[in-house]
This record gives C-alpha cells, sequence and structure tokens, in this order.
C-alpha cells in the first residue's frame, strides 16, 4: 500500500481565502515526491491535509483509491509519519526519545532498532557514536543529530507514507546532503513525499512538483524541470 493521491484539492483556513486552489499529484507505491516552493506556497498545509489535522474544502485526497475521510482517524495516522522541521526532543536519553510510547522505552527502543536494518543503519550514522551515547541523559545534541533521532523515531513506527516537511532545511547544506543521502541509502521504499524550499536540495526524488501561491507551476522529473529552465 502507499498509493497518494490529491485530486484537485482545493483548501482555505479561512473561507475568503484560498491557499490551495486545485491541487493534483499521485504518487505510486513506493514513490518519492519532492514539494518545492517559496514559503507561504501551501507545502506544509499539504502535510496537513494529508495527516487530517483539516479537511479539504474541495476535490479529493486518496490513500490506496480510498478517500482519506472514510478511514478511521486512528488508521490513518497510523499509516502517515511526519517528521517536522524543529523536532522537540525530550531531555532524556536518545532511546527513551526514538522510543517514545513504547513500553520500556530505552532498552526495546535500542533493540526493536538494531534489529530493523534500515533504521539501525540511519542511527548509526550519527556522529560521535550514536550507540555509545544512546542510553545517556542530558545529551547536548546539535540540530541534525536531533532531527537524525526525529527521523529514527518516525520510522520505527514504520508508517508506509512518510512525510519529510522541511526536516532538513534548517541545517548547514552539508549536514542536510548527509541526512538526505543516509535516508537515501536506507533500502526500504516507503511513499514519501519531501518538502522543501529549494529545488537544489533535493538528493533523490522521482517526481518534482513546484507549488506556487497555492497552484502547480510545474511536476515533473528533475530533468525535466531542468530542461525547461
Ligand atoms: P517507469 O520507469 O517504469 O516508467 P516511472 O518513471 O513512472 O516508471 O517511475 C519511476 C519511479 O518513480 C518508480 O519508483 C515510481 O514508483 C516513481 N514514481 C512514478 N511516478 C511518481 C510520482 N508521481 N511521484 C513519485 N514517484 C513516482
Ligand atoms: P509553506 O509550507 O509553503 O511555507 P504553508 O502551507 O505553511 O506554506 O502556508 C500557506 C499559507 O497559509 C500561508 O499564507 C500561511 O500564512 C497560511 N496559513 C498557514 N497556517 C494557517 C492557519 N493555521 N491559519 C490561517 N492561515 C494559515
Amino acid at each position: 500500500g502507499g498509493a497518494l493521491s490529491f485530486e484537485n484539492v482545493q483548501f482555505g483556513y479561512e473561507s475568503n481565502r484560498p491557499i490551495l486552489k486545485g491541487v493534483s499529484f499521485e504518487i505510486p507505491p513506493g514513490g518519492r515526491l519532492a514539494v518545492v516552493g517559496p514559503s507561504g506556497a501551501g507545502k506544509s498545509t499539504i502535510a496537513r491535509l494529508i495527516y487530517r489535522f483539516y479537511d479539504v474544502t474541495g476535490g479529493r485526497i486518496t490513500i490506496d483509491g480510498q478517500d482519506i475521510r472514510q478511514i478511521a482517524q486512528s488508521s490513518l495516522r497510523s499509516q502517515i509519519g511526519i517528521v517536522p522541521q524543529d523536532t522537540v526532543l525530550f531531555n532524556d536519553t536518545i532511546g527513551y526519545n526514538i522510543g517514545y510510547g513504547r513500553e520500556g522505552a530505552d532498552q526495546i527502543a535500542i533493540e526493536e532498532a538494531a534489529r530493523g536494518a534500515a533504521i539501525h543503519n540511519f542511527i548509526t550514522s550519527l556522529p560521535e557514536g550514536y550507540d555509545a551515547k544512546v542510553g545517556e541523559r542530558g545529551l547536548k545534541l546539535s540540530g541534525g543529530e536531533k532531527q537524525r533521532v526525529a527521523i529514527a523515531r518516525t520510522l520505527l513506527k514504520n508508517p508506509p507514507i512518510l512525510i519529510l516537511d522541511e526536516a532538513t532545511s534548517a541545517l548547514d547544506s552539508r549536514t542536510e546532503a548527509e541526512i538526505q543521502s543516509t535516508l537515501d541509502r536506507i533500502s526500504v521504499r516507503r511513499t514519501t513525499i519531501i518538502i522543501a524550499h529549494r529545488l537544489s536540495t533535493i538528493v533523490d526524488a522521482d517526481r518534482i512538483l513546484v507549488l506556487e501561491a497555492g497552484q502547480v507551476a510545474e511536476q515533473g522529473t528533475h530533468a525535466e524541470l531542468l530542461a525547461k529552465d
């Protein structure tokens, strides 16, 4: 599963001010779509609508062909993982933070993480030795480390649909590229939406959608978009 479609989606937070003005795209299961565009274009709104923080005011959003309004909220949300730009971590260990919401957080999280090769690869790419730090309290983590922890926590939930909402945008470009390429090496392909300001920060996407003022300005592969410029 994990096929996601927007069909002429319209939405406004206020009735007299449309934010999304008929947005359409389709992502096949395991596909990666990057949504890029200037601040205020409506990129994060797309993420909020998929999670049903708000309902569309026109058109529809489907997962595996089913209108998301027909899916029970708990079921819908268990299928979606969102990693935001600024993660607030608990003032506790990395293990606790990754395993939050699970029993025996620290140890179980570590074991589960170790079992899932994808997640293990990801967290062991933490600089300065994740394994040594995982049970330590009062850690001072860098922005990049925090985002790795946040992504690992979301991957552990194993959602068929992953949304990275400017998850690496606040980091310096080297750290951003590092995290993205680590994510790309993860063998498990899940349906992914990568939200970013700049096309240049997109390391790996099958298709790119350029959103401007709530409308799809362009949509295509990286090569197709470059050819048009
Ligand atoms: P093919 O090379 O078989 O014609 P495509 O070029 O359509 O396949 O797709 C290549 C990859 O891009 C596949 O992994 C597919 O899942 C993914 N993909 C296709 N369309 C989209 C889309 N709209 N958004 C994200 N990923 C897509
Ligand atoms: P982007 O992610 O592309 O920067 P957003 O989706 O966050 O854009 O916001 C799109 C537009 O919606 C902006 O004009 C923003 O001010 C407005 N907006 C966002 N959230 C709300 C809200 N809760 N209430 C009213 N307007 C909002």
